[in-house]
């Protein structure tokens, strides 16, 4: 519930005021958690400066952040770095819910023992929701806690384009939206995005309609197609550069490019039922046959009425934080993997929850006595409404993904699982699958999918192909009428359901599926014996894996070992870091779970595209080029030393191997080195682990011999490396098909960092996605490889195509591939030499 009121602050400690600009940590200084105040204090206790309900207290109870009665949020924080005294020192006096008034006190500290631990005493008060409120600091140098220090107003959204006497500068541009399909979910999102980049207030407008760039759901409203007129209006002090930056992306933005035709379909045409079968569109090809199952939507209980406002805006805060946490490790994991169409669908849904349009309607709803989940459920339905009046079939299509918004916070809401238990094999129906339908179901192995409605373009879709699963859609609700558990055969490719197969056409269509399990089986049956090559080189063929189920997984497909454990998946869905104990329980159960193999494991590689809630980063102009990876060490060195505790602590110490991420220079590598020998000291114990580096920067490979000096192995991240060597975001939607690993400039730093590494006897890996590519497989065996890291699923066919080679043969021939002029002749060339079975 938010109101226009001025609502005023009181000083929640005493002592002198520090503009947040001054705040010695960039963090606050850089404004990235908003705008704010800090206060030196020299009292012991923090008071609220407002009535309000405190709807987060930091487990290290360092902080908490409090909501004002108008839907202000503050963050009361204690001392810099305090994170990292775990509670020490604090005395929390307040429960996370509690309803506080002004002045109340709200949190005891222990100055001395801060003061002495910590960076400083220095504490902030930060609006967190600086898009619906903003400050106004009353000018002064000390604060008296409990009497004024600054006023919240409630930011006038609605009244931006037209508003007269602003005191910023006014810009005003036109483009043609040159995007295929238009203005849908993707560029929305990177529209918003851009827009909260700047100070000023931006608008899009079309005809005598207009919306906010910072809600996604108002610019999808304006049923933007491809080659209409918009216009930009901006108004604040950057107006021009605010305008600049979304005129580009408007006229030049490309979405991550998908295997699905991202233009506005017409609307799926499903040819006449033939007898026996249901005709749709097909949405991923492919073939399948099994039991039919129904998933069911999480239905709405009647509102039973007399509900408190705030309780249920609380809840509706932690079922959408809890559903945020959740897509941000979907996120992370997709990026991993270097799935570019799950991340972009992923991220927009992260940006939908964000969307301030839906969380005011949502508010609106609550605030008139309805309960959380029902007024979530109308603020979505209300958009999908007006998404399915534009006539646009991409747009329609967008209202797939609020509707998977909705069920997953009315199942955070309703406290229902997401997880259902499904008979083995099973095509599944529905109404309508959702992209986290999808991931749920496509992780309990589902042999396909078909939905009465749905279209061809939606992010199911996309999602479907990536993963293989067969999928139709527009089937019609005849599906929804069949029984449950009838036997079907879901032929895609075809794009009909056959209900009533006969045994005959169950058993050749169950044929051809089994022709290409069978060579995954054969593949398989040799998984767990070396890879060796004709000629009798030996070849590791290890695993990526980010859990110590995942190891699990990889052990019992055959893997070698694991080539890459990407620790930040320990670091994730959690609002604290990891404690020494809990990572030593992580690292040893990965360890354990692979039995006597060796166990890579990277150090934290956040910053760039990973982020962690209770790590924030400095906004940085290109993160990429910040402060990620080993940076992090410079920023945040105890992080680190925790992590090489933990890691010094895991046993058997030989099967424990660490790896450093983004090293650069061989300095970085001594200074962790000498970290790492100096805390074994100081565990009391004999032998630390072997320690490599990754090669994933031009200057790491063209250091490689240097490094390889003081490193005990080295494992090339292909992924950074093609990136910072073609100077291509691994991002870039427009870019995507020519990051190419198999670019020669790739290949001759894969050979210098080999031929380096050898000097010094030291060997050579690779656990970037290039590993997987069975096309490389004899190259990087031709270029001095000798480790590859893959994903658990493949140890077994890429064994097998290292059996086929000759090593000999693939060190004469990858040398020809040097010389090539692109990755595009590089791929043709190893077709010809090492074709690969169809
Ligand atoms: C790489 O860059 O190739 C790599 C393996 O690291 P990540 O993908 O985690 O950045
Ligand atoms: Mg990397």
């Amino acid at each position: 519930m938010h109101n226009n009121k001025m609502l005023t602050l009181s000083a929640p400690l005493s002592g002198p005021v520090i503009k947040l600009a001054q705040v010695p940590d960039e963090v606050f200084s850089s404004g990235v958690m908003g705008d704010g105040i800090a206060i030196d204090p020299l009292n012991d206790c923090l008071y609220a400066p407002c009535d309000g309900v405190i709807v987060h207290v930091a487990k290290t109870a360092h902080a908490l952040t409090l909501r004002a009665d108008n839907g202000a949020e503050v963050l009361l924080h204690v001392g810099l770095d305090t994170f990292d005294l775990q509670g020490e020192g604090f005395q929390l006096l307040v429960e996370n819910g509690a309803q506080v008034s002004n002045g109340q006190p709200l949190l005891r500290f222990d100055p001395d023992y801060i003061a002495q631990r910590c960076t400083s005493l220095i504490s902030l008060l930060v609006l967190t929701n600086g898009d619906l409120f903003e400050l106004q600091l009353l000018e002064q140098d000390t604060a008296e806690a409990g009497t004024p220090l600054l006023q919240v107003a409630a930011r006038q959204v609605e009244a931006v384009v037209t508003a007269t006497g602003d005191p910023g500068q006014q810009a005003l541009g036109s483009v043609r939206i040159t995007h295929h399909g238009g203005l849908h979910a993707r560029p929305a999102a990177l529209i918003r995005q851009t827009a909260l980049g700047f100070k000023s207030s931006c608008r899009l407008h079309i005809g005598a309609n207009s919306a906010p760039c910072q809600s996604i759901v108002r610019l999808l409203a304006l049923g933007i197609s491809e080659n209409d007129e918009v216009h930009v209006s901006c108004n604040g002090e950057d107006a021009d550069a605010a305008l600049q930056a979304i005129l580009a992306v408007l006229g030049k933005t490309h979405v991550r490019p998908s295997p699905a035709p991202v233009q506005a379909a017409p609307a799926p045409v499903r040819p006449a039922n033939k007898p026996g079968q249901l005709s749709g569109v097909c949405a991923a090809p492919g073939l399948a046959s099994g039991p039919l199952y129904f998933l069911s939507t999480v239905q709405l209980p009647p509102d039973l009425g007399n509900h408190v406002p705030e309780q249920q805006m609380q809840a509706l805060h932690s079922a959408l934080e809890q559903v945020r946490a959740e897509i941000r490790l979907t996120l992370i994991q997709a990026r991993a993997q270097g799935n570019l169409d799950e991340e972009a669908i992923f991220d927009t849904h992260l940006a939908l929850l964000e969307d301030s349009e839906l969380l005011q309607a949502s508010h609106g709803v609550i605030a008139q006595g309805r309960s959380a989940a029902h007024a979530w459920s109308a603020a979505i339905e209300q958009q999908c409404a007006i998404l399915q009046q534009l006539g646009n079939t991409l747009l329609a299509e967008r209202s797939n993904d609020l509707r998977d918004l909705q069920q997953r916070v009315l199942r955070a809401l309703l406290g229902e699982r997401a997880q259902c238990q499904l008979p083995p094999g099973a095509i599944v129906a529905a109404h309508e699958l959702t992209p986290s339908d999808l991931l749920m179901l496509s992780a309990q192995n589902v042999a396909g999918l078909c939905m009465a409605a749905g279209g061809a373009t939606s992010h199911v879709a996309i999602l479907a192909r990536g993963k293989g699963l067969p999928c139709l859609v527009a089937l019609g609700c005849e599906l929804l009428a069949l029984p449950a558990g009838q036997q079907v055969i879901l032929d895609a490719d075809n794009a009909c359901l056959e209900l009533t197969p006969a045994a005959g056409r169950i058993e050749q269509v169950q044929q051809s599926i089994l022709t290409r399990q069978q060579r995954f089986a054969r593949q398989q049956l040799q998984a767990h014996e070396p890879a060796v090559t004709g000629d009798g080189q030996q070849i590791e063929i290890a695993a990526n894996v980010a859990s110590s189920h995942e190891a699990a997984s990889a052990h019992a497909h055959g893997a070698d070992g694991v080539g890459l454990l990407r620790t930040e998946f320990l670091f994730v869905e959690r609002t604290t870091a990891p404690n020494e104990q809990e990572q030593i329980a992580a690292y040893q159960g990965v360890v354990d779970a692979m039995g006597d193999k060796p166990v890579i494991i990277r150090t934290i590689d956040v910053g760039g595209d990973k982020q962690l809630d209770y790590l924030p980063l400095p906004a940085e102009a290109n993160p990429v080029l910040g402060l990620r990876g080993i940076r992090l060490a410079q920023l945040h060195p105890q992080i680190l030393d925790r992590q090489l505790r933990a890691l010094l602590q895991v046993s058997p110490v030989q099967r424990c191997r660490i790896l450093l991420p983004m090293i650069t220079e061989v300095d970085e590598l001594l200074h962790i080195r000498s970290r790492l020998d100096a805390l074994r000291v100081e565990l009391g114990l004999s032998r630390r682990p072997e320690l490599g580096v990754m090669i994933e920067v031009p200057a790491a490979a063209l250091m490689a011999e240097q490094l390889a000096e003081h490193a005990d192995f080295l494992s090339i991240g292909t992924n950074d490396l093609s990136q910072y060597t073609l100077a291509m975001d691994r991002d870039h939607a427009g870019l995507a098909s020519r990051v190419d690993a198999l670019h020669p400039a790739l290949l001759r730093l894969i050979a210098h960092t080999c031929a380096g590494a050898a000097k010094h006897g030291r060997w050579v890996g690779v656990c970037g996605a290039l590993a997987s590519d069975p096309l490389a497989t004899p190259v990087l065996i031709g270029l001095g490889v000798r480790e590859l890291s893959v994903s658990p699923l493949q140890i077994g066919e890429i064994k097998a195509r290292v059996r086929e080679l000759d090593a000999g043969m693939c060190q004469t021939l990858s040398q020809k591939l040097l010389n090539m002029s692109n990755a595009r002749s590089v791929r043709e060339a190893c077709h010809q030499y090492w074709p690969l079975c169809d």
